[in-house]
C-alpha cells in the first residue's frame, strides 16, 4: 500500500512517522509489553524519537502504561507500556453463509467478544445488503469504545477498491459495499473476498504454512491462495474462483451461473444439506465423500500448478467432515504424482466458522494501522 519508498523517491516526514508507529505497534503486538529504552534498542529509533512516539500513541488512546516493571534485560525496573488491546475495537462481518449473516466485535487482538447475527434466508440483492448494513450500523451503536474500522468477508469478486465486482449467490453486481456501510455508520469499511480473509487468519493465527489453498464452503464455494504468505488476487481479481469450474465429465446438476455441474453445484453449502436431506440421514457420509472427490478433481491440477504446502478446507463442521477431507486427500494423491506433490495433505481449519471474521478484523488492522 505504498508504506515503503519505491527506488529514486524521497522518504517525506510523514513517511517516517507512520512507518515508526507501524514498527512501535508491530513489535507490541507480536512481543508483548515494553519500556520505552527497549523499544528503542530493538526498532533502531532513537529514545527521543520513541519518547515523542510514544506519547503520542498514549494520547490517542492506542497504547497504555502498564507500571514501573522489571524488563526482560538487566537494569532497574522501568515504565512498560503496551497495546491498549480494548482501546478501540473493531467490527467483523461474514456474508457468506446462506443462514446467517454472522457479526462480531473484536478486540485490537483478535478476541471475539460479542456476536450478532441477522438471518440471510431470502436475502438478495437491496434485501441483502440492507441487512448487512443495519448489521454494522447495530454493532458499531452497541460498542461501548470507538471503532477502528468494519471488516466484512462477501463470497464472489472483490476489486481492490472493496467493490463487490459479482456476488451472483447474494445477487451482487457492482455493489459498493464499503460505501454503503461507511455512509450508515461514519466508520472506515474494507470489504474482501471471504476465502481471501480466511485464508489470512490461517496464516496469521492459525500458523498456517506460507504457501496454502484454502477451500472456503458457504453460500458458494471458493479459494483463498496464499503463496510466500501473500494473497494472490490475479489479473481481475477473480483468482481462487473454483467454485464454477466443471467437476467431472457426467451432466451435473444445473448451477446459478448457468453451466451444469459446477464445483459449487456439488460442494455449496445449501446444496450439501439438500443432497443429505433427499439421500436421508445414513447416506450423509457417502454423500460427503462423493463431494469430496469432486473437489479432489478439482484441486489437482491447481495443485500441480502452485506446489502447495497444504490444502486447508473451511466452513461448517457438519460438512467439512472427516469423509470428505479424506475423499479430497485420496483424489488428489490418485490425479497426482507422488514424488512431486506427495507431501501435500488436506486438512479441516482450526478456526471453524470464526475464520472470516477473524480475518476480517486482520484486514482492519493491515489497512488502518499497517499490522500484518
Ligand atoms: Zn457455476
Amino acid at each position: 500500500m505504498g508504506r515503503s519508498a519505491t527506488a529514486g523517491s524521497k522518504l517525506l516526514p510523514e513517511d517516517v512517522r507512520r512507518h515508526n508507529r507501524t514498527l512501535v505497534l508491530q513489535t507490541l503486538l507480536d512481543a508483548g509489553p515494553r519500556s520505552r529504552a527497549d523499544l528503542a534498542r530493538e526498532t533502531g529509533i532513537t529514545r527521543v524519537t520513541m519518547s515523542d512516539l510514544v506519547g503520542d500513541l498514549l494520547g490517542e488512546g492506542l497504547l497504555r502504561e502498564l507500571g514501573l516493571r522489571t524488563g526482560p534485560g538487566p537494569g532497574k525496573p522501568s515504565m512498560q507500556v503496551d497495546i491498549d488491546r480494548r482501546s478501540s475495537l473493531i467490527v467483523g462481518i461474514d456474508v457468506s453463509d446462506h443462514v446467517v449473516f454472522r457479526g462480531a466485535l473484536l478486540s485490537l487482538d483478535g478476541e471475539i467478544l460479542v456476536r450478532a447475527t441477522r438471518s440471510a434466508e431470502g436475502a438478495n440483492g437491496a434485501e441483502a445488503l440492507r441487512r448487512v448494513v443495519e448489521l454494522a450500523a447495530d454493532l458499531v451503536d452497541s460498542s461501548p469504545r470507538p471503532v477502528l474500522g468494519i471488516g466484512v468477508a462477501t463470497p464472489g469478486i472483490v476489486d481492490d477498491r472493496g467493490l463487490v465486482l459479482s456476488a451472483p449467490n447474494l445477487g451482487w453486481t457492482g455493489v459498493d459495499l464499503s460505501s454503503s456501510v461507511r455512509a450508515a455508520t461514519g466508520v472506515p469499511c474494507h470489504v474482501a473476498n471471504d476465502a481471501d480473509l480466511a485464508a489470512l487468519a490461517e496464516r496469521s493465527i492459525g500458523e498456517s504454512a506460507a504457501d496454502i489453498v484454502l477451500v472456503r464452503i458457504g453460500r458458494g464455494v471458493g479459494a483463498g491462495i496464499l503463496l510466500d504468505g501473500r494473497i494472490r488476487h490475479g489479473s481481475a481479481s477473480s483468482a481462487g474462483e473454483i467454485g464454477h469450474v466443471i467437476a467431472g465429465a457426467d451432466d451435473g446438476p444445473l448451477c446459478i451461473c448457468g453451466k451444469r455441474g459446477c464445483l459449487e453445484t456439488w460442494l455449496a453449502a445449501p446444496r450439501l444439506t439438500a443432497a443429505i436431506a433427499a439421500a436421508g440421514a445414513g447416506s450423509a457420509e457417502a454423500v460427503l465423500s462423493s463431494a469430496g472427490e469432486r473437489l479432489g478433481l478439482v484441486l489437482s491440477p491447481v495443485i500441480a500448478a502452485l506446489d502447495p504446502d497444504e490444502i486447508v478446507v473451511n466452513g461448517p463442521p457438519e460438512l467439512v467432515s472427516d469423509s470428505l477431507v479424506e475423499a479430497t486427500n485420496r483424489t488428489i494423491h490418485a490425479r497426482t504424482t507422488d514424488a512431486f506433490h506427495g507431501h501435500v495433505a488436506v486438512r479441516r481449519s482450526t478456526l471453524g466458522l470464526d475464520a472470516t471474521l477473524l480475518g476480517a478484523a486482520a484486514r482492519v488492522l493491515e489497512v488502518e494501522l499497517g499490522l500484518t
